[in-house]
């Protein structure tokens, strides 16, 4: 590979952004893949990367799907991701922070961040001393804002519910096997809600003593990590990291459904057309996931009012219908038939 040019995952993004701060140690990427609809918005994600270059693959399809998430939710962002390479433990400073916030600042605009995964509230607030460009801040009761992890499992899970009522011509999922891969800030919250309508639900995380500990509290079942893309059950929610949907895992699925919060979820263009030729109800993780990053805009434009977050949270399964739709009436794969449509809403289609 020759340059950033070359890199597969580089869609023409507007902005790519590396940051070096000597005295924290910080290091991180911001990416702008448009601003088209407005600022590019998309989370800081805090992450251990044992190749540098993972890093840049990782920022760059993310901000595509930011742009493709925000267009598809009818919000007035752009879209854009950003990560910070951690330390083989993760080790993160105040001063690495504050580093972050003057680098974002100084995109004047261009770039507004939120929570990600490794990313917490208080280290938005730690940011935002540096920076007005940032959201997911502690919120008043009633408005906007906050962690976007809640607002994300709840459109996660209403999109569950469509996927469940088209795929099995089921109103309800009492009784359905539900199968959850990850369960931090999204998939506990998943868990939690499947378990309240009465599905039976199975669970993984690599942090076994996180996995037990939501089982314990939902009263769900624990099965090692390496089995919970492989087991048989109604519905799988991928609700971890990306890039697990590749053509072995694909074949090797048994469930009629695949819908879960996880950013990125095919690791190539190639595996929505595979997750479609085998029959299964896929739901494209940018629009079913957007829940999170519809809170954290309407808090960054301003909006006091938290039932217009509600209200585009709701709108999430007629979305989906409508790609499902074109889907079954073109024989497109629905991951296709979205990125088209996100796409026309970019300027780029
Ligand atoms: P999180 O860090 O709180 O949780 C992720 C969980 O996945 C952790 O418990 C981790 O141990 C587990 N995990 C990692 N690799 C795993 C594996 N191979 N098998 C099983 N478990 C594994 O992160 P989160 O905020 O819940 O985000 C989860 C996913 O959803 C990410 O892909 C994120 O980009 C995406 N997402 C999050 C939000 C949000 O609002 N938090 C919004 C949109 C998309």
């Amino acid at each position: 590979m020759d340059s950033l040019w070359d890199f597969p995952d580089f869609d023409a993004h507007e902005l790519v952004h590396f940051v070096t701060d000597r005295d924290s140690g910080l290091r991180g990427v911001i990416a702008v893949h448009s601003t088209h609809r407005g600022p590019g918005a998309g989370g800081t994600r805090f992450w251990h990367y044992p190749r540098t270059g993972d890093a840049v693959a990782d920022v760059l399809r993310l901000a595509r799907g930011m742009s493709y998430k925000n267009a598809m939710a009818g919000l007035p962002m752009g879209g854009a991701k950003a990560v910070i390479l951690a330390d083989a433990d993760r080790t993160k400073s105040p001063a690495m922070l504050a580093a972050w916030g003057r680098a974002i600042d100084g995109l004047g605009g261009r770039y507004v961040t939120a929570e990600d995964v490794g990313m917490t509230v208080g280290d938005m607030v730690a940011i935002a001393r540096e920076t007005r460009f940032v959201s997911g801040l502690p919120a008043a009761a009633g408005a906007p804002g906050g962690d976007p992890g809640p607002f994300t499992s709840d459109g996660v899970y209403l999109g569950i519910r469509a996927a469940i009522r088209r795929a099995l011509g089921k109103d309800d999922v009492a009784g359905l096997h539900i199968a959850i891969q990850g369960v931090g800030s999204v998939g506990c919250g998943v868990a939690r809600l499947a378990a309240r309508d009465g599905a039976r639900v199975t669970l993984a995380d690599v942090d076994t003593a996180r996995a037990q500990a939501v089982a314990d509290e939902v009263g769900a079942q624990v099965i090692p990590a390496d089995e919970i893309m492989t087991i048989e059950a109604d519905l799988l929610s991928p609700c971890a990291l990306g890039a697990i949907l590749d053509e072995k895992a694909i074949a090797a699925l048994r469930v009629p459904i695949v819908a879960g919060g996880a950013n990125n979820q095919l690791a190539t263009d190639a595996d929505g057309d595979r997750i479609h030729r085998r029959g299964i109800l896929y739901a494209p993780d940018y629009v079913i996931n957007a829940g999170g990053i519809i809170n954290v805009s309407y808090e960054f434009l301003g909006e006091r009012d938290e039932s217009i977050v509600r209200d585009r949270i709701d709108g999430i399964p007629a979305r989906l219908e409508t790609i499902w739709d074109e889907s079954a009436a073109t024989g497109r794969a629905a991951a296709t038939v979205a990125d088209d449509m996100a796409r026309k809403l970019i300027g780029r289609g």
